[in-house]
């Protein structure tokens, strides 16, 4: 794993999804074998080794975003859209934990997405911005899958686990249930019962670049239209069972 550290030029950035992403690395090594950014991220930022082998952390990620806030527009600020923001070395460098302290002195919404229950270790500062929402990317059910799939990331133990603290907390989560992993979707949204107050379901996106991974570990059938559509329709039946709110981004 190669860390260097870099001088960012900006770190609140405009975005699509929400009104700002904010992402306090370049590079995840949570590692996905699905991961959309490991399409672009490596060539934009002159890297040539392995997707999750290389971050640079944004050193000075707090007062730049403190400078960029001063003149923003009050909007939601995702975090995080290209890197994991609770990733391992999160632990050391407190980037995201830093730039936290500086959304709450200017207090801007932020939704909250990760694999991490490293974000447990936040939940002080979240409680005093007004509108945090907090949740968990969980593909799938099964931890085989998940470990073959995310290598880098926590179990899907460890994340329901920590989804169970942030709800007793009084927090407002979710579940992004993306993408569609080979996966038992009713077990699946069981474990998130009571749990989460809104599920979003994404398919795979750019299957063409994915599926030696997915053939090498004989999934293939695994990554087809059919396959998403007969998820999609049990993971809505088995929501409107457990009474999920639900969005469907794909
Ligand atoms: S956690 Fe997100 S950003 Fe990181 S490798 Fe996985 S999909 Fe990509």
């Amino acid at each position: 794993m190669k860390i260097t550290e870099k001088l960012a030029r900006s770190v609140l950035n405009k975005s699509k999804v929400f009104d700002y992403c904010l992402n306090p690395y370049t590079g995840c090594s949570h590692s996905c074998r699905y991961c959309y950014a490991s399409l672009f991220m490596p060539r934009y930022s002159g890297h040539t080794e392995p997707w999750g082998q290389f971050i640079e952390a944004k050193i000075n990620a707090p007062e730049l975003l403190r400078r960029q806030l001063v003149k923003a527009r009050r909007g939601t600020i995702w975090i995080a859209s290209v890197c994991d923001a609770y990733q391992p070395a999160e632990a050391h460098y407190l980037l995201t934990r830093k730039c936290l302290a500086e959304i709450k002195r200017f207090n801007f919404p932020v939704f909250i997405q990760t694999k991490s229950d490293l974000v447990l270790r936040d939940l002080d500062l979240l409680h005093d911005i007004n509108e945090a929402e907090l949740g968990f990317s969980i593909a799938t059910d099964n931890e085989h899958i998940a470990s073959l799939f995310e290598p880098g990331a926590p179990p899907i133990s460890r994340r329901i686990k920590a989804l169970e603290t942030i709800k007793k907390s009084g927090f407002k989560t979710f579940a992004f249930i993306g993408p569609i992993l080979p996966q038992d979707p009713n077990r699946l949204v069981s474990l998130l019962a009571g749990l989460v107050d809104k599920i979003f379901i994404d398919r795979l996106n750019y299957p063409g670049y994915f599926i030696n991974f997915y053939r090498q570990h004989g999934l293939e059938a695994y990554a087809s239209d059919n396959y998403f559509e007969q998820v999609k329709r049990e993971l809505q039946a088995a929501s409107q069972k457990y009474k999920f709110e639900l969005e469907i981004v794909f």
